[in-house]
């Protein structure tokens, strides 16, 4: 057997098994003995229960997916994809972790180590869904209907354009970033939302370098080329700014000596703090270790246009106006509702608002079998004081106009569960027991409320509801609910499990929707690292790092993925970043 054939065998034997074992035949093989972090595989549950169609109904209903972000992959790794007619539809064909977006722009990790093929997630569940890669142009919800187009620039042949109807219509497209009108920011600005945008900002720093080296320029010249501007100071502005100046420090001073002292990295950030949105420990801990790195921090100023030569911006302290030259302008301020959601929102009802707008249990606002996901849409919480009646009058069981400690007890958990800003409201008021919410005017408990005296304990609640994050660990909790409720939907329609309607009688079908917080990290650079851990743990420097390190490996969609991540890391650790400009 020639060495070639045997290789051409070993593979085709090799790929015949699942991906699970290959791997541990790898790591058997070339990893034997060393520190492998071993990661369970995020696998399909096979045994997941059936929905049971209803009857009459032998066709299966269909779901269209809008997307293959987080929201949407989170979906259709837990539906029971043999009940449903399930198709998806997304401009891209892969799902993208972003958190780690960021080290994509330095070369610490490529780009396709970060990716899982959609394809790849469809063979795991036996080809059971169909993918159509093209854009939702427009959504007709009056008569279940989407229009669609392949939007890949080709000279293939064929029409472009196709249309779907659904049954249940799942929207998860995320949003698009946000410029805030700003002029100049469209033509001039490298944005860090997707895959692309990351490979052409880590292109672009390259030839930063290779023009400021170029003999025939003055010192300012180079000067202005080494200037890296980032426009936000949240999580994604101070994580490109932090891997930047690693790979200037590690990597590219060390192959462009003769402009090490020229390179400089500014964050502009409106507030006055960075990360203003974690603990104040951690905001002021980023701060400091910037400072030690030298990456500038400009707080207070609000960018008001970007041309291909300068930034300009408002000194909001002074008011005065002030143009800084540039040679990369990074804008990572925010994300806005892309403009098909929009045209959703006008047909709905929809169009005063900013975000597109679900109920608790992810049903859209004003459109019958529409759920929404993820970064495009937002939970309008129900508010406690609009049902306060109606809940009243369901817990006063023997009609007495008053409440007793008793009957209170009685509805609690469905309270607690239909508006959870009361559990937070106790929280933040330090309360152990529901019950001490019943006293009077003066402050003494009571045995029985009437209505005013219950409006009074619960009138503040309302304070407490808060908008989610967009952020990816949000979109994922989302998906994995809604195929939940899904799987169960026919099965269940007869056992509600919910809390019970106080407007209305029985109880809601499903648990509504509640996110479990599981922590925030901000990586800073230099192998440290902040994380606001739940119970409102905070933690920073290097042990942070390597706890980043092993749950962003623990999260990857697949073995593959995990593995290249992980290899990635460890080529940096040896062999630095790649410079080439690919
Ligand atoms: P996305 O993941 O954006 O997916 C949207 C999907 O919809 C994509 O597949 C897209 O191609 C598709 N789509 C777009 N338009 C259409 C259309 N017209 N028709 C059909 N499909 C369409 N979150 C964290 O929790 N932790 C982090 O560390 C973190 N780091 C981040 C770092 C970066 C650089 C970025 C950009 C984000 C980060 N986030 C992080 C936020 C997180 O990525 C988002 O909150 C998350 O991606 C939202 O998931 P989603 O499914 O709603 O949208
Ligand atoms: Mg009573």
């Amino acid at each position: 057997m020639t060495i070639l054939s045997f290789f051409t065998r070993a593979s085709r034997a090799f790929n015949g098994y699942p991906a699970s074992s290959k791997l541990l035949l790898l790591c058997t093989l070339s990893l034997s003995g060393g520190g492998v972090v071993a990661y369970s595989e995020a696998q399909v549950d096979a045994s997941k229960t059936s929905v049971q169609v209803n009857e009459k109904d032998c066709k299966k209903k269909r779901v269209v997916v809008l997307g293959t972000g987080w929201a949407g992959i989170s979906f259709l790794k837990d539906l029971d994809v043999s009940a449903y007619d399930v198709q998806v539809v997304s401009p891209r064909n892969y799902f993208a972790f972003t958190p780690l977006l960021p080290s994509v722009t330095c070369g610490t990790i490529e780009a396709r180590s970060i990716v899982e093929p959609v394809r790849n997630i469809i063979k795991k569940r036996n080809g059971e869904i169909q993918f159509w890669e093209a854009e939702c142009m427009k959504i007709d919800a009056a008569n279940k209907k989407l229009f669609c187009r392949y939007t890949v620039e080709n000279n293939l042949v064929g029409n472009d354009e196709f249309s779907l109807e659904y049954d249940y219509l799942v929207i998860a497209v995320g949003a698009q970033v946000n410029t805030f009108n700003t002029p100049g920011v469209l033509e001039n600005c490298f944005f860090l939302k997707e895959v692309e945008d990351a490979q052409k900002i880590r292109r672009r720093v390259i030839d930063c370098f290779e023009k400021a080296v170029l003999p025939g320029l003055s010192e300012e010249e180079r000067r202005i080329n080494l200037h890296f501007v980032i426009v936000g100071g949240g999580p994604t502005g101070v994580e490109f700014a932090a891997e930047l100046h690693d790979f200037v420090q590690e990597d590219l001073i060390n192959l462009y000596p003769s402009v090490k002292d020229l390179v400089k990295i500014t964050v502009i950030q409106s507030g006055d703090h960075i990360l203003n949105m974690f603990d104040e420990r951690i905001s002021s801990f980023a701060e400091q270790k910037f400072r030690r790195d030298g990456i500038e921090v400009q707080t207070g100023s609000r960018v008001i246009s970007v041309s291909d030569k300068e930034i300009t911006m408002k000194l909001k302290a002074k008011g005065e106006i002030c143009s800084v030259p540039h040679g990369l302008v990074v804008w990572s301020t925010g994300v806005e509702t892309r403009p098909f959601v929009k045209d959703f929102m006008g047909q709905i009802g929809q169009a005063n608002r900013r975000v597109l707008a679900t109920d608790e249990w992810l049903r859209v606002k004003g459109c019958e079998d529409v759920y929404a996901l993820g970064d495009c849409a937002t939970i309008n919480q129900r508010k406690v004081m609009e049902d306060i009646a109606a809940i009243f009058k369901a817990a006063d069981k023997d009609n007495s106009g008053f409440l007793t400690v008793e009957e209170f007890k009685d509805v609690i958990d469905d309270i607690l569960e239909r508006y959870p800003q009361v559990e937070h409201y106790l929280k933040s008021k330090h309360l152990r027991d529901v019950t001490d919410l019943m006293k009077d005017s003066e402050g003494n408990y009571i045995d029985k409320v009437d209505i005013e005296g219950f409006k009074l304990a619960l009138c503040q609640a309302d304070s407490q509801v808060k908008n989610l994050p967009a952020t990816a660990q949000v979109a994922a909790q989302q998906g994995a609910y809604l195929s939940k409720c899904f799987n169960r939907k026919y099965k269940w329609k007869d056992n509600p499990e919910g809390p019970r309607r106080f407007r209305g009688s029985g109880r809601h079908q499903f648990h509504p929707f509640q996110y479990k917080h599981l922590g925030q990290f901000a990586p800073l650079g230099g192998e440290q690292a902040a994380a606001e851990l739940p119970g409102d743990w905070v933690s920073m420097g290097r042990s942070t790092q390597w706890l980043w390190y092993s749950v962003y490996a623990s999260k990857q969609v697949s073995w593959r993925t995990r593995v290249l991540v992980v290899s990635d890391w460890t080529r940096r650790f040896i062999f630095g970043r790649d410079s080439s400009r690919i």
